[in-house]
């Protein structure tokens, strides 16, 4: 068995296809004939632009607008006369030939993304080795691998998947994919999720110990990964998948259905977002609402920041797709370990402890905050928007805050622009000073989100990142736990919502104990919310109590999440 990271879920059995693209040897020669050199690079660059639209074309009508985005990037990349110029210059002023020409030029951006060390620029780096062996390609006359002729039941094998290569799939005819580069937020593990193929990548040295025909079986939640394994393993997996196929059917029951408890108790199930394409996936997974959408991600991925016009549009997008739904969106949160580039921020001694999210964003009122939060307002007159503002701490944070939206409604009742006027501005809670002021917060503000990721981080003083500490990193621990139970309660005996947006609000192991302790709303990633709603559904609350008191009586994380398993394995304690 071979591991490496889980990608894309589900289980994949079938023949290996190894794709491997020829190595591009590519020599350095003299031309004699700039100008005609020059022609031909162009028609190259002419022919790949063709080639790329034509692909992302494809995408779009057969899989999303979203995943398409990947390779309208790359047409943007080619497009780019900063890049293109480069190229020519040194056509022009070395004499040499174009496919020279462009590994120069493409790999010294492509190696300065690299060293960046971040997984977002390293995607960029992909993609500016996928445009350079492109054009290169259409230079040489050298044809690409058919990724879309793949005979059925294929498990498409390979170093690493470009997402041109990964675009042409045909998810009627590639049941797995296993390659031995790439993590979870690579492009092609995003395509595959999108595509429902299970996916399995990082797994070292995988392209010696696959052949073309191996018979491959995959575990795309596992990341395990066999190859010509013996007929129990085949006839296990097989079961697996039939059983994973069944599951994922059976949820489909619970589309359209209101997500309530035995004894009555009805709760929302909503999703997180980053980007206003992902309400497709929450619309088909019948998400009640988006309880959050994380905005830094409008800003990631470009060198300026968005204007107030863009930021407006992508407000009323999501908020419109919603059709009247709650859409919770967070003001910018960056700092920690979300880092934007053109912002100028420079690097805090204790980034998760220093200049962020909202302390950051009140210092930057005139040029950040004010534009975000007038198109946050503007956005509303087409939705059911609410404002959430994180990483606060103390009660003149949310103050400040507020008094910028009054400010800011003032400002468009001047022009006459259109907003909701009773739009709510609440907080995430997800510190442990929040936490402890719950209930002076709980009196002010208009609902609460708590996240577990951060609130888990400060409350055990563990930085959420850093492996060599993460044993401590548990929202199981009863110091998490307390806060959490608390939080909750302050919020309900004000009466005003409280929600939870972090990971622990669809983890199996923890929902039980969050309806015990009456959480209104559950945000989770699109596709956790039928998974989750058939639980609430299981659920008698009154039976929870007992299970929740005596979950809250252990002394170690380790405890209470091995009883909070049991008893979600068996339906009883
Ligand atoms: C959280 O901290 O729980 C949360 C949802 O926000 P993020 O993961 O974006 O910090
Ligand atoms: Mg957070």
């Amino acid at each position: 068995m071979y591991k490496g990271t889980g990608a894309s879920s589900g289980i994949g059995l079938g023949t290996a296809v190894v794709v491997e693209e020829a190595e591009l040897v590519i020599r350095k020669e003299t031309v004699a004939n700039q100008e005609a050199e020059l022609e031909r690079f162009k028609g190259a660059l002419e022919q790949s632009l063709r080639e790329t639209e034509a692909l992302a074309e494809d995408l779009a009508t057969r899989v999303g607008e979203k995943e398409a985005e990947i390779l309208q990037g790359h047409v943007m990349l080619l497009s780019d006369p900063m890049l293109t110029g480069e190229i020519e210059s040194a056509i022009k002023n070395e004499a040499v030939n174009s496919e020279y020409a462009i590994e120069t030029v493409c790999n010294t951006y492509a190696d300065l993304f690299d060293s960046m060390g971040d997984e977002l620029m390293q995607q960029r780096a992909t993609d500016m080795r996928d445009i350079k062996t492109r054009m290169q390609k259409v230079l040489l006359g050298i044809q690409s691998v058919d990724i879309a002729a793949l005979p059925a039941g294929s498990i498409l094998v390979a170093k690493d998947l470009t997402p041109s290569m990964t675009a042409g799939i045909n998810p009627e005819h590639v049941v797995g994919i296993v390659t031995e580069l790439g993590g979870r937020t690579s492009h092609s593990a995003i395509l595959a999720r999108a595509l429902e193929i299970p996916a399995v990548v990082a797994v070292n040295g995988l392209m010696e110990q696959v052949q073309n025909g191996d018979f491959v079986v995959l575990d795309g939640d596992a990341g395990e990964v066999y190859v010509n394994p013996s007929q129990d393993v085949k006839e296990e997996y097989e079961k697996k998948r039939q059983v994973f196929l069944q599951e994922k059917k059976d949820l489909e029951q619970y589309i359209g259905i209101p997500s309530v408890t035995k004894d009555g108790v009805q709760v929302e199930i909503v999703a997180n977002i980053g980007k206003p394409e992902d309400v497709d996936k929450v619309l088909q997974y019948d998400g009640e609402g988006v309880g959050l959408f994380r905005t830094e991600f409008l800003f990631m991925d470009r060198t300026a920041m968005p204007t107030e016009e863009e930021q407006f549009e992508a407000y009323k997008k999501v908020a419109a797709a919603m059709n009247g739904k709650p859409v919770i969106i967070r003001t910018l949160d960056i700092g920690g370990d979300k880092e934007i580039p053109y912002m100028g921020l420079e690097k805090d001694e204790n980034p998760f402890l220093g200049y962020r999210a909202i302390r950051f964003c009140l210092d930057r009122k005139e040029d950040i905050y004010k534009p975000q939060l007038r198109a946050l307002l503007r956005a509303s007159a087409f939705g059911n928007i609410r404002i959430m503002v994180p990483l606060v701490t103390c009660i003149e944070e949310y103050r400040e805050a507020k008094a910028l939206v009054e400010e800011l409604k003032k400002e468009l009742d001047e022009k006459g622009i259109a907003y909701k006027k009773d739009i709510q501005v609440g907080i995430m809670v997800e510190t442990a000073a929040a936490s402890l002021i719950a209930d002076i917060f709980a009196k002010e503000v208009d609902f609460f989100s708590i996240g577990t990721n951060d609130l888990t981080q400060y409350t055990m003083s563990v930085d959420r990142g850093n492996k060599k500490v993460s044993y401590l990193y548990s929202t199981f621990n009863p110091a998490v736990l307390r806060s959490i139970r608390h939080i909750i309660a302050c919020a309900r005996e004000q009466g005003i919502m409280v929600g939870m947006c972090g990971e622990a609000a669809s983890d199996p192991v923890m929902i039980p104990l969050l309806l015990a302790f009456g959480l209104n709303e559950f945000s989770m990633s699109a596709s956790a919310i039928l998974r989750t709603r058939k639980m609430v559904c299981s659920y008698d609350t009154r039976e929870l109590q007992k299970v929740a008191e005596k979950a809250m009586s252990f002394a170690t994380a380790g405890e209470v999440e091995q009883y909070m398993k049991e008893f979600v394995e068996k339906g009883t304690v």
